[in-house]
């Protein structure tokens, strides 16, 4: 249990989505499982570092881990979502895709200059949409140190990139 196989084994892989030749980690039947749920958020709530203010999830499966997570540590929780979605005004912030680019945004207002924000999502790849979200926070004055997810793809180097990027990067199953 102490290398969170108990988390890793209620984590399925299912093959060829959303594309051909893509093994997808599905995590909805980790949270379907209430003694899952609780064991990760737990140890989400472990690897956490000192004092944090806020905690940022990136939508839309960050949103539960990061909502969890923020209930769990005594603070709010910041949405990072899809460009366009946010009512208030906002800073957005584009990343590479494979094909393209996408966009993320916050409502400008959401952190108080020199909060220290947690960054929560549910698997990092390559690392495109994690080190958008920090550039993102970090525009909008946020101190972002720290990130945590359920899954780490690291032969994708998204993790070592944002090491790359001063964040210490945490996550339970790799
Ligand atoms: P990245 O930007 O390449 O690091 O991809 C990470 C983002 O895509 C996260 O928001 C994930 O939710 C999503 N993602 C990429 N691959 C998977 C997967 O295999 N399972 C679940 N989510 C994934």
């Amino acid at each position: 249990a102490n290398d969170n196989d108990d988390i890793r084994r209620r984590i399925r892989t299912i093959p060829d989505f959303p594309k051909p030749g893509i093994m997808f980690r599905d995590i909805t039947t980790l949270l379907l499982d209430a003694e899952g749920l609780k064991l990760t958020i737990d140890r989400m709530a472990g690897q956490v570092e000192g004092k944090v203010d806020l905690v940022a999830g990136i939508e839309a499966r960050g949103f539960l881990f990061g909502a969890a997570l923020a209930v769990k540590l005594g603070t709010g929780v910041l949405l990072v979502r899809k460009d366009g979605k946010l009512p208030g005004a906002t800073i957005a912030e584009d990343y590479a895709l494979e094909y393209g680019t996408d966009r993320i945004a916050i409502h400008a207002d959401a952190c108080t200059p020199g909060a220290r924000v947690l960054l929560v999502d549910d698997l990092i790849a390559t690392g495109g949409t994690a080190r958008a979200a920090v550039r993102l926070l970090r525009k909008a004055g946020a101190v972002v140190t720290q990130a945590g997810f359920v899954v780490d793809l690291p032969e994708l180097g998204g993790a070592a990139a944002l090491r790359g990027d001063g964040i210490e990067v945490n996550a339970l199953v790799a």
